[in-house]
């Protein structure tokens, strides 16, 4: 089990952009309109979660 990744919910998500341009790892990309984190990328630095205007992204323990 790796470090955990952060998640978005898909039915919160406004699709602002706002994380997909925080990213430090370019880890999030559109899926549909909607925001997607690619796990493989994602290093839990938890700036997405903090962006996030409406806490549509959430980390396990970070
Ligand atoms: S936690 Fe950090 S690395 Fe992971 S998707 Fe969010 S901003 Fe990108
Ligand atoms: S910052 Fe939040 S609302 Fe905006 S695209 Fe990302 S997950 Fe969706």
């Amino acid at each position: 089990m790796g470090k955990p990744k952060a998640k978005v919910s898909i039915s919160k998500c406004l699709a602002c952009c706002g994380c997909i341009s925080v990213c430090p790892q370019h880890a999030i990309s559109w899926c549909g309109n909607k925001a997607l984190i690619n796990d493989e990328e994602c290093i839990s630095c938890a700036i997405c979660i903090r962006t996030c205007p409406v806490g549509a992204i959430s980390g396990d323990g970070f």
